[in-house]
């Protein structure tokens, strides 16, 4: 076993370590308290290859493979989680595309997504979250094509987005295999997006309610066959779980470098905190933790760049790395004391960001769910 990273992956690592030190940790605390998002970051993101990293280069993207993309999001969430949210959004609706996607389905909207767009991705309603299958959006079959009606919830780059992939069921007393996914183009008739919801952390991402009022739809406005939805639903997931286990890497880092530079420097009874057993073993906790999410969220990635199938490490990897950031946040501001609480020092804005890690993309006791699932099929070591 090789841990080595290669020329390539170094380079585009490096190149994201910079960019997230010089462009992202310097104004991250204003985006967050304007609850701004980043267009700037974006374009300087784009233009360095470091945004829209799963879309081919041929629609003007990073072409990255699952693995190269957890590396940028490491880093780029160890200057940010909101903001590398905001710049990575595009990464979960160009992998839906890429699996469900007709030649023409592609062309138009990667070729958005590449250009400079934005998309986003909707299955979350307010009485559907964890239970995908609960989804009471519907798609009618009407004159040749169909008529959907639903409202979403906490849609991330809603307000920014040109299009959105929403799920819907044709029958909807249907349970999963109801689920059919859809394209839908924001300047169709009886599409509303809400005001930006508030939020605790990640502020300069925003999320909205998205509203579908009998919006007509072509059928080739479909995403896959019918029924398909919840599969590519979940396809999806093993895809962009990795991504989130490595924003919370990042962010666990964050914690570490911050505790390690205050607990030299902050000195009680004559000596450095650091010095202090109780401080420094903190602090060996959080590098013990966020390496082993590292190798966790590493090994998800790889099988996936491998094409293997990749749920159960996924879910090791979300699961652990989301916890080790919430874990390692909280414990930055004990190091800090009261200048942790303070808006002034970066580790609250750390400990608010975290929260979110363990609820999108699936809670982390979802992810435990389907690692009991997946473990009581006998799959645990291959
Ligand atoms: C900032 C933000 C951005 C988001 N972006 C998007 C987006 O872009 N697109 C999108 O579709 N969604 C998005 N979401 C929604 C997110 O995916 C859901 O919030 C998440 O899946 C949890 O669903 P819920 O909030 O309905 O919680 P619920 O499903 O109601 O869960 C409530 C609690 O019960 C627990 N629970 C539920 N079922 C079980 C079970 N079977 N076993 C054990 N515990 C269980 C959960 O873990 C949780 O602790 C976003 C959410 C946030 C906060």
């Amino acid at each position: 076993m090789d841990f080595r990273l290669t020329d390539e992956q170094r380079l585009v690592r490096d190149l994201a370590r910079e960019f997230a030190r010089r462009e992202i940790a310097p104004v991250a605390a204003e985006y967050d308290r304007q609850a701004e998002f980043p267009y700037p970051i974006y374009a300087k993101a784009r233009e360095l290859g470091l945004a829209n990293l799963a879309v081919p280069a041929r629609y003007g993207g990073g072409d990255l493979d699952p693995f190269s993309i957890c590396l940028v999001a490491e880093e780029l969430a160890w200057g940010c989680t909101g903001i590398a949210a905001a710049i990575t959004l595009n990464n979960l609706v160009a992998d839906a595309i890429l699996l469900a996607g007709t030649a023409g389905q592609q062309d138009k909207y990667l070729g958005i997504l590449g250009s400079g767009g934005f998309g986003a991705y909707c299955v979350t309603e307010s009485g559907a979250g964890s239970d995908v299958a609960a989804i009471q959006s519907v798609a009618y079959p009407h004159a040749g094509g169909y008529l959907l009606q639903g409202t979403k919830i906490w849609i991330s780059n809603a307000a920014e987005a040109g299009f959105f992939i929403v799920f819907a069921k044709l029958d909807p007393a249907a349970g999963h295999k109801g689920i059919t996914a859809f394209i839908v183009d924001r300047d169709c008739a009886g599409v509303t997006v809400s005001k930006k919801l508030s939020k605790m952390g990640q502020r300069a991402s925003d999320a909205c309610e998205v509203v579908f009022d009998n919006v007509y739809l072509l059928a080739e406005n479909r995403l896959g066959d019918e029924g398909q939805g919840f599969r590519l639903a979940m396809q999806v997931f093993d895809g962009s779980r990795p991504m989130v286990a490595a924003f919370a890497v990042g962010l666990a880092q964050r914690a570490l470098d911050e505790s390690v530079a205050y607990a030299r420097e902050r000195r009680t009874f004559g000596q450095a905190i650091l010095d202090f057993q109780a401080i420094g073993f903190k602090i060996a906790e959080m590098g013990m933790r966020s390496q082993a999410a590292r190798l966790l969220t590493w090994d998800a990635a790889w099988r996936a760049t491998q094409r293997e199938r990749n749920t159960l490490q996924a879910a090791y990897a979300k699961a652990f790395a989301a916890d080790t950031a919430m874990w390692a946040a909280t414990e930055a501001v004990q190091v800090f004391g009261a200048y942790g609480y303070s808006t002034e020092y970066p580790v609250e804005k750390l400990m608010r960001d975290a929260k979110v890690l363990q609820i999108y993309e699936g809670t982390s006791e979802i992810q435990r769910t389907i690692m009991v699932r997946e473990l009581s099929k006998g799959i645990s070591l291959s």
